[in-house]
């Protein structure tokens, strides 16, 4: 059986779309940007804001809503259908803080075939103290074992395909994957020997 490593933040969920229309948009109510406009993550300079307030409005609508985040449901479709042909692993980059809130949501979501969950955590400042892997690539190696990796994240993607381990960029507004759907993506998943 291979053995997919799924990020969990805009793969699983829709982090930003849900972060942008239910906090950001009603609180810039005159914004007029849409969703598939967001061509850069962090979306902090698409937005016209600085890094610090994007990161406080994320921070605090995880805290309110990171619970109740929806999985995305052509992803929960697909492991419904294709899941128990496969290994998976959640690998993601998240606040120390908020680990345990994306494992929990993992574990309820997708706890049928996710096993085991493991953070890189991210914006951490006191890195000399911290002996673990301080990327996803880093642990990827050292660990060995995953077969396919799947990241909505550009720089992520190419530092897992110069490991050398095969890698799918998920399409999303704010990465070079535009020509490839959700739909495609998943399909190219499936039709894995
Ligand atoms: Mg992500």
């Amino acid at each position: 059986m291979k053995t997919l490593v799924w990020d969990v933040d805009d793969v699983l969920n829709n982090l930003m779309s849900d972060w942008y229309e239910h906090r950001w948009r009603r609180e810039n109510s005159r914004s007029t940007l849409g969703y598939n406009q967001i061509s850069e993550n962090p979306p902090n300079r698409v937005l016209g804001i600085s890094m610090e307030a994007y990161l406080e409005s994320l921070d605090a609508f995880r805290r309110s809503d990171g619970r109740s985040l929806e999985p995305d449901l052509e992803v929960l479709r697909w492991f419904e259908k294709q899941g128990h042909r496969f290994r998976h692993v959640a690998l993601t980059a998240v606040p120390i803080e908020f680990a345990d809130i994306s494992a929990a949501w993992v574990m309820r979501n997708f706890g049928k075939w996710i096993r085991s969950f493991h953070v890189i955590p991210s914006r951490s400042t006191d890195s000399t103290q911290d002996p673990y892997d301080k990327t996803k690539a880093e642990f990827l190696v050292r660990w060995g074992r995953a077969d396919l990796v799947i990241d909505d994240n550009n720089a992520i993607i190419e530092s897992v395909r110069e490991i050398p381990l095969e890698a799918i960029l998920w399409p999303r507004p704010w990465n070079q994957n535009k020509l490839l759907t959700r739909m495609n993506a998943l399909e190219s998943i499936t039709q894995l020997p």
